[in-house]
């Protein structure tokens, strides 16, 4: 029988919700692509309730302990003293959420011999050392598309809250005054600038389509180029370089993985290529970005203003400079991870699950690793090697939180 060990966020810190919001998410039937949407035989939980925080366990345990193996649910998942360390030696499974990653370093692969399938419940695998992955003969999957449109909406509103001074001009309300001027200083229309992607797969092709009718220029770059009826469709244009792009957009949105190629992509050289006063918009991962040069871009003018949900490590440290840095419009790591996509990658953990213990193959499209190679989506979007890189930080953030066994 399996040891199944779950890694989650916490839950919210004024306990587990009893009611919603609304009374549900809208069910959808395909994904723009035409992909079907995850089809397990059956799921244990209500679409729209909260599923990635961990008393709502992904909606798996009935399912894992129904069939006989050991479900652990953990948030406990940095430093050697952790409850996913001392789970790892049995571990036939490990999933894990990008917006709060099991970072699963060469060391830690090397401490679970019986570990043969790592599941990112959601998009982006490199909190999983992906050579070490290969080199050991894991799986690695993760729910491809479950939450791109969700990032992609994310974006749009980045975009805007950036380029129109949403978040101070909320602020003075809330501060209870009336201060135009604090407010409009900073406030531009969206309407005629040039937006550009870097890459243009399920998110950034998202993002192209929904800002169109905003009457921008837009651009991208992307390893592949799009077919050319799409480029007319939405008039863009096509860069061959990240360089070439950036040099001409007054915003630029980023939608790659992160692998090594794409690894401090953005750097003082790059962000020195834009155009002064640019918005940049990161919600792909914080590791593209170099963390020092993109405070420096703000603290200068160089970049007039960054947002995005995604840091390096998660959680963020305390002190990391992207909590206040001026002009920034960050999150934690929720854009992936809505009520309406927790439905969605919760139902493909099943799927995967299910196929998985009765021996049926995964689908292709949610292949990263398999085989000693990369593989399925992972072939197309990622490059070999580690990205993991500098996770053991992440320890930072337990020893010091607020409320804390440690402080
Ligand atoms: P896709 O695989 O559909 O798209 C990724 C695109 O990036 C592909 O078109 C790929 O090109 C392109 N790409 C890869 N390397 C480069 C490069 N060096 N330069 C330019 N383009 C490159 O994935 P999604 O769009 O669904 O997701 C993208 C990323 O967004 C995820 O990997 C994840 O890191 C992040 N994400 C963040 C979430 C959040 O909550 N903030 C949630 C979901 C995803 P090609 O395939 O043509 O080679």
């Amino acid at each position: 029988m399996a040891k199944v060990v779950c890694v989650l966020y916490d839950d919210p810190v004024e306990g587990y919700p009893r009611s919603y919001a609304r009374d549900g998410v809208p069910s959808l039937e395909r994904y723009p692509d035409g992909q079907t949407l995850p089809t397990p035989q059956a799921i244990d939980f209500t679409p729209g309730e909260l599923l990635g925080s961990v008393s709502g366990e992904l909606g798996l345990r009935k399912f894992v302990e129904g069939l006989g193996h050991t479900l652990i649910v953990t948030s406990d998942k940095d430093g050697a003293d952790s409850v996913l360390e001392r789970e790892l030696p049995d571990a036939e499974i490990v999933i894990s959420q990008p917006f709060w990653p099991a970072y699963l370093t060469a060391a830690r692969i090397a401490k679970a011999p019986k570990l043969k399938l790592a599941i990112t419940a959601g998009i982006g695998s490199d909190h999983v050392d992906l050579q070490a992955a290969m080199d050991r003969g894991l799986t690695v999957v993760e729910i491809t598309y479950s939450n791109s449109i969700s990032v992609s909406e994310h974006v749009v509103m980045m975009i805007l809250s950036l380029v129109r001074n949403y978040i101070p001009s909320y602020q003075w309300v809330v501060k209870k005054g009336w201060n135009i001027a604090d407010c409009v200083a900073r406030s531009y229309d969206l309407e005629g600038m040039a937006v550009g992607t870097v890459a243009a797969g399920r998110i950034g092709l998202a993002v192209l389509k929904r800002l169109k009718p905003f009457e921008v220029h837009l651009h991208y770059t992307d390893r592949h180029r799009l077919p050319e009826a799409v480029e007319q469709e939405l008039g863009l244009t096509y860069h061959p370089t990240v360089e070439s792009m950036v040099c001409v957009c007054d915003v630029v949105t980023i939608n790659c993985p992160l692998h090594p190629e794409t690894e401090h992509m953005f750097d003082d050289t790059l962000i020195a290529k834009m155009k002064r006063g640019a918005y940049l918009v990161n919600t792909a991962r914080g590791k593209i970005c170099d963390r020092d040069a993109i405070a420096r871009a703000l603290e200068s003018g160089q970049l007039a203003g960054y947002a995005g949900d995604v840091w390096f490590p998660q959680p963020a440290p305390q002190d990391h400079p992207w909590r206040t840095m001026p002009h920034h419009g960050m999150t934690p790591h929720t854009s992936g991870t809505s009520l309406s996509a927790q439905a969605r990658y919760a139902a493909g953990v099943r799927e995967v699950l299910e196929c998985w213990f009765e021996g049926r193959p995964i689908r292709e499209n949610y292949l990263i690793v398999d085989s000693g190679t990369l593989a399925g989506a992972g072939a197309h979007s990622y490059s070999a090697g580690n990205a993991t890189g500098g996770a053991d930080e992440a320890v930072r953030f337990k020893m010091r939180a607020p409320g804390s066994d440690s402080n």
